[in-house]
Parts: C-alpha cells; structure tokens; sequence
C-alpha cells in the first residue's frame, strides 16, 4: 500500500489516482496525514477491506512529506562503508553517528530550495524509514513490524555550517528551510521483493553522482531500530534517514556544491523520485 498527504490531507494512492481517507472511511480516520501513524494497525486492516476505487489524478507538485510532523526525525551518518571514507571517517562500530534535521526544514517531494547565501550546499540522497508501532529496547528480529513504510528522502547539507566550530554542527547545518523533502509517498514494506536491498540513486542536472544499493547499509533498517530504540522509544510517525552512499560533492576532487538553477533528483526503484530546483 501506498499513502500520501496529498495538499495536507491524507490519502491512498490506488492505480496512480488518489482516495481520500477521511471521506473513503466516513470519518473512521482523520483527515490528518500525522494522524495515521498512532493507530496504524487499524488503518492498515481498514485499507486491506476498504473500497478504494474512485480516486482522483493528483500533480505531484501538490504532495507533502509521507509524515510531516515527526516527534522525532533521527538522521544516521556514516552508513556506507565508501561515503564514511570520503567524508574523512573511520566506518562507525556499535553506533553510527546519530543527528537531527529540525521539523521545520521538512518539505514535500517537489520544491523550489533557497540556497544559503555564503555555503556549499551538498546532496545526500537516503532510505527513510517512517516507524509505525511504538518501538522500544526491540530486537533486530522483529524490528520491521515496527516501520510503517519506506520513502524517499534528501539530507540536504551546507557543509560550511556543519564543519564551522570545535565539533561538527550536523542538525543545524542541515536544517535549514527545505533541507528535508521525502516523499512522494510511503510505500509499506510488504510492497517490496526484499525491503533491505532497495536502489537508490541521485542525480545534478541529469548527471548520476549517487548510485547505490540498500544492502549495503552498515546499520540496515532494522539494525537502527533495534539501536536506536535501545537508547529512545521511537514513536508513532518518528523519521528516520538511514544515511547516504558515497558520491556526494564533499567528496569529490574538486569539490562541488549545488548553484542557482540546479535540479536534484534523487530515486528509489520501487518508491519514486524527490525534484528540487535551487534558487540563489
Ligand atoms: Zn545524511
């Protein structure tokens, strides 16, 4: 199943057309795409029943982030062995490194980013994963049934911010206004032949510079959850980017960072693709 907050209210998408919730359930479920998350099992059984016919072509440019309001949003860096050497670091042991991206830098799919005047804005295309079943100490056995589903996500990054001071501002430099588009919707993990191997890729004006596989993770999705939730309850609706793979502009020679007028597109088979245009 796919779902989306399509204009701020919730939807399935069904044959690429989308059925309200709200109405389809007649009120069962709020019309909040927040909402969803603290009585999902529900929701899911409602779905598997529901009618879901009828649904209206949407423009993508209308969709919100899968989960708009996280609690939590909990970022992972370092995940893939060739990212953490390019970036300088040794591959993480125990615990990757853990960081946040302020709710107010979360955005929808398809958005228009103003590039901070003075940085160097990077791309950093990453696995999210929405939890849907409060997740706390569990294993890594049973750490899928804790995920609602999986989305797209960019860990938009100015890099002269994140490295500025005695210890590397990671939240604040990559929380700036539209740093966080996921979308363009949730895709629950049954939908996949095997949801720890999913293909991501990025790409500067049609130009590939990120291209990876999800097996490759150094902490996979249900290791994070069982980590994570080791230390914090991970609640209804919590976001988490699972970190990206190696290609990034930090780590080229010479450097490149994101100009005016640039497009990123940034993809996973079996999910869909996030559109930003950078303005200066
Ligand atoms: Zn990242």
């Amino acid at each position: 199943m796919r779902i989306a907050n399509l204009a701020g209210r919730l939807v399935v998408i069904s044959a690429d057309r989308a059925v309200d919730v709200q109405r389809a359930s007649g009120g069962l479920f709020s019309s909040d795409p927040s909402a969803v998350y603290a009585r999902w099992a529900e929701f899911r059984a409602w779905a598997a029943g529901a009618d879901l016919g009828g649904g209206v072509p949407f423009d993508p440019r209308d969709l919100g982030a899968p989960s708009p309001a996280p609690r939590q949003l909990l970022a992972i860096g370092l995940n893939y062995r060739e990212h953490a050497s390019e970036a300088g670091f040794t591959t993480p042991e125990g615990m990757p490194p853990v960081f946040t991206k302020y709710a107010t830098s979360i955005t929808g799919p398809v958005t228009e980013v103003a590039l901070p005047e003075g940085g160097h804005t990077d791309w950093e295309v990453e696995l999210v994963a929405v939890v849907g079943h409060e997740a706390h100490r569990v294993s890594e056995a049973g750490a899928w049934s804790h995920i609602a589903g999986l989305t797209v996500g960019q860990d938009i990054s100015e890099r002269v911010i994140q490295m500025a001071g005695p210890a590397p501002q990671f939240s604040l430099g990559k929380s700036y206004p539209g740093f966080t588009p996921t979308g363009p919707w949730l895709v629950t993990p049954d939908e996949f032949d095997d949801p720890d191997d999913l293909e991501l890729t990025c790409a500067v004006n049609g130009e590939e510079v990120q291209h990876d596989r999800t097996r490759h993770l150094i902490f996979s999705v249900p290791a994070l959850v069982a980590r994570l939730s080791q230390v914090l309850p991970l609640l209804p609706g919590d976001v988490i980017f699972t970190g990206t793979p190696a290609g990034v502009g930090l780590g080229r020679s010479p450097q490149r960072w994101l100009a005016p007028g640039d497009e990123l597109v940034s993809s996973i088979t079996g999910i869909g693709e996030l559109r930003q245009r950078f303005t200066g």
